[in-house]
């Protein structure tokens, strides 16, 4: 029996693929090793949306090489996010680049769907983890930000089924799975052609708040995340169903900079003075949610005074992280026209700045949990000591065991520190409902 590994690089959609691509490799007799050097053949499901994640490639086609000199039937696939550009200079490195559309082909169900993604989307994952699973949504993006590959190797945005959704979500409720985390490259935009499964009785016009109102409904399921959201479409709605119950406390919403000329060149459709009315409009509603972000910095164009507006709108939201990125331009994309005019040591300072205050921010709003309880999925143990994230998406640790993986304990915080509580279980938390 032939066995496969699948290495997935990149955002949650990669690795949310990457179960997708599992399940094909299991249909036509396929096996999973548990490490490449088991493996017959490996997939790397890519992230060109970086540069640096298409250099990193080239090191991994290297490092697989070694693996064919000991066994020639050794087999390669890069398959994900790939630009035809890069697609022409991997091939030779691989001994097959497919896009995912080639790769799902290989099923033989596909003749009645309309599109491949259809096809794609009706795929039954191989999910590697039964209480937290992601559930794609939607896939494609029409943005267009000027530094962004997505739109160019997943395609227009195309909406799932919200039959087919809440069909996963209920089989994945039964199977025991507690937290659901939504998926799409721009996840807000969800557009499903079938409105009509909404329920009569879903308050929300919005179809991305009616989709989280209907998945909140759902028996066993205790929590909800999704990403990533564009602040565009960040509605009234959607911002109202952030308080269904069993909606994370937590948001994951891109900045990127805070800078009208940087964002206007970014082509992100809003202003620093929108951004931080969405900011308030949030925290308004939702009293408490952690907000998390995403900035790049260095970006062409991007001056001292620029970037100092980017490190007083962060004071001003008081994000809980942020997910910081060198700029570097990406071939084929509308900023690699520009001049990367912002030299890398001050790239880097940036950055750290950013990254101090970060932490700075993120300290003092971690020492607010001391004495507090909060309920915590536990997905990891070491060393007698569990780890999950709280429903604010902080990572926090308490002893325990390892039969208490896969499930949901209330914790009494009593450390705080930059990326990490601690505290002690006071027993399980099965519910969310009795909290908001
Ligand atoms: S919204 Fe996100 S995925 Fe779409 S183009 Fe912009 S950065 Fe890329």
């Amino acid at each position: 029996m032939k066995k496969y590994f699948v290495m997935a690089f990149g955002c949650q959609m990669n690795k949310s693929d990457s179960e997708r691509v599992a399940a094909v490799l299991e249909k036509i007799g396929y096996k999973p090793a548990k490490n490449e050097k088991q493996a017959d053949l490996v997939v790397l499901v890519a992230c060109s949306v970086r540069q640096a994640a298409v250099d990193r490639l080239y090191g991994r086609a290297r490092e697989l090489s070694k693996i064919k000199k000991i066994n020639p039937d050794f087999k390669t696939i890069l398959t994900g996010c790939v630009l035809p550009q890069d697609k022409k200079k991997l091939i030779g490195k691989f001994d097959l680049v497919l896009d995912l559309k080639q790769l799902v082909d290989l099923e033989k169900f596909k003749n009645y769907c309309q599109s491949w993604q259809e096809h794609y989307f009706k795929i039954e994952p191989r999910y590697s983890t039964k209480f937290s699973v992601f559930v794609p949504i939607m896939t494609g993006c029409n943005n267009f930000c000027s530094y962004c590959a997505v739109p160019y190797v997943r395609g227009r945005e195309v909406s799932r089924d919200v039959a087919d959704i809440l069909a996963e979500a209920k089989n994945l409720s039964e199977k025991g799975c507690l937290e659901i985390t939504l998926l799409g490259q721009n996840v807000n935009a969800y557009r499903p052609a079938d409105l009509k499964n909404f329920s009569k009785k879903n308050p929300y016009k919005h179809p991305f708040a009616a989709l989280l109102w209907e998945v909140n409904k759902i028996n066993g399921v205790e929590r909800m995340h999704f990403t990533a959201p564009h602040p565009r479409d960040m509605t009234d709605d959607v911002i109202d169903a952030l308080t269904l119950p069993k909606v994370v406390n937590y948001l994951h919403l891109p900045l990127q900079a805070g800078d009208d000329k940087v964002l206007k060149r970014m082509n992100r459709s809003y202003t620093a003075a929108d951004y931080l009315k969405l900011v308030a409009k949030i925290n308004k509603k939702n009293p408490g949610i952690a907000l998390g972000t995403d900035i790049i910095v260095g970006f062409p164009g991007e001056t001292k005074r620029a970037f100092q507006n980017t490190v007083e709108l962060y004071k001003k939201a008081e994000f809980d992280i942020a997910y910081l990125a060198i700029y570097s331009p990406r071939e084929g994309t509308a900023a690699a026209k520009f001049r990367d005019d912002v030299p890398r040591h001050e790239k880097k300072r940036r950055r750290d700045v950013l990254q101090n205050l970060m932490e700075k921010i993120v300290l003092e709003k971690n020492q607010k949990y001391v004495g507090k309880v909060v309920s915590v999925l536990v997905d990891d143990y070491k060393k007698g000591k569990c780890v999950g994230n709280s429903r604010e998406m902080k990572r926090v640790r308490f002893p325990g065991k390892k039969n208490m993986i896969g499930k949901i304990f209330n914790v009494k915080i009593d450390k705080a520190f930059e990326w990490i509580l601690e505290g002690e279980a006071k027993g399980r938390n099965p519910s969310t409902k009795a909290r908001r």
